[in-house]
């Protein structure tokens, strides 16, 4: 590669074990053929299923493969057949946007949990919602936020879930490969992951689902995925799925270590006067969400790709138009200091020498930018 890539929050490179399964299976049969070649792809397609269901804990016949980990948070809404929905001020657009729809469509009534300055949803709010919300609530709750990092404390939420007869929708697409992540130990109901985020290819992702959770099929077809997602499988992503992940959860104790020490080596040599946000709450050790003074993330994120840097600004940017992130407004960021907001993130094929380089080219735009004020 001749540019450093600090992007792996916005999407992963593929893993060249997951590319070469993906090449192995793009001539694979329809899965549903009863013929050799059917048979066989569908035998790649639940080997994929179960190296996805062994990296999180789960039975393999409750791993529903989607397009993506949007996809998946859509279905989970819609079939759960929750009487009123809480989700956190946090989460991504792929629940927050979905949410009203769902609401709307249901009669559902939706409420939202707020965060609090240090970048986790707050819980006391949470269980005022949940006492309110008619019975029974769906509760959506990611395990780690994609922008500051910050881990949600997804277990004590669960308790109080739990408590109130509620079910719990855990966005994982952040956390594999990057903390644990356990269906059993998380007592979630629903739990989502993607594969570009853990270095396997776009387009695929999955809904793992609890023992015996609720499950309103919202769409008919061919009776793919037990009837729970219909339509043909896409064999050769979901081979190179299952081959990610479990190279992703492989040695996760010492890629985590890695990854922070990258991480922590970055934040270290930052510019002075750069203010890292979420350093209160426990993060994921890859991600570094930072402001710089003064300079604005739309003109440093070019900046430094002109410098052959990837990052990605804080803030969510579509349509060629840059807000300022909800998220960090919902921490109490001032819009300012949110429009200054830098995110870089590592992963499996970052080294010390991406570090270094980014980190010279953030120090290069810094010293322009002061020279030029
Ligand atoms: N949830 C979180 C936390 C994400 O960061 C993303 C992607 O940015 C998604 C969901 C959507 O994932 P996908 O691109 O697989 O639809």
């Amino acid at each position: 590669m001749d540019f450093v890539y600090c992007d792996h929050n916005a999407g992963a490179p593929i893993r060249p074990e997951a590319s070469e399964a993906v090449a192995r299976a793009l001539s694979a049969a329809n899965p549903s053929s009863i013929h050799r070649a059917g048979r066989a792809a569908k035998a790649m397609l639940e080997d994929a299923r179960e190296a996805l269901a062994r990296a999180v804990g789960a039975a393999p016949e409750n791993v529903v493969f989607a397009s993506g980990a949007t996809e998946a948070l859509h279905l989970a809404l819609a079939a759960s057949g929750a009487r009123s929905l809480v989700v956190s001020a946090l989460e991504h657009d792929a629940v927050f946007a979905q949410a009203p729809l769902v609401s709307r469509s249901s009669d559902a009534p939706l409420f939202v949990a707020p965060a609090t300055h240090d970048g986790v949803v707050d819980l006391s709010a949470l269980e005022a919602l949940l006492a309110a919300a008619p019975k029974p609530a769906l509760v959506a709750l990611m395990l780690a936020n994609n922008e500051t990092g910050a881990i949600q404390p997804v277990a004590r939420a669960a308790a109080l879930v739990r408590e109130a007869g509620a079910m719990l929708l855990v966005d994982a697409a952040q956390a594999l490969g990057r903390i644990r992540v356990d269906l059993t130990s998380l007592d979630a109901t629903y739990l989502v992951v993607s594969s570009h985020k853990i270095g396997g290819p776009q387009g695929v992702g999955a809904l793992v689902l609890a023992p015996g959770a609720p499950f309103v099929t919202p769409g008919a077809g061919g009776g793919q995925e037990r009837g729970r997602r219909p339509g043909t499988e896409n064999v050769a992503s979901l081979a190179g799925f299952g081959v990610a992940a479990a190279s992703a959860v492989r040695d996760l104790d010492g890629e985590a270590l890695r990854l922070a020490a990258l991480r922590d080596r970055f934040e270290a040599a930052l510019p002075r006067g750069a203010r890292v946000f979420a350093t209160s709450s426990p993060r994921l050790p890859n991600t570094s969400l930072f402001a710089m003074p003064n300079l604005r993330a739309e003109s440093a994120v070019i900046a430094l790709d002109l410098a052959g840097v990837c990052v990605s600004s804080g803030a969510a940017c579509s349509s060629g138009k840059v807000r300022p992130s909800r998220v960090l407004a919902a921490m109490g960021v001032s819009e300012a200091d949110s429009r200054r907001a830098l995110r870089v993130s590592f992963g499996w094929n970052s080294t010390e020498a991406d570090v270094d380089a980014a980190l010279a080219a953030i120090h290069a735009l810094a010293a322009r930018h002061a020279e030029a004020a």
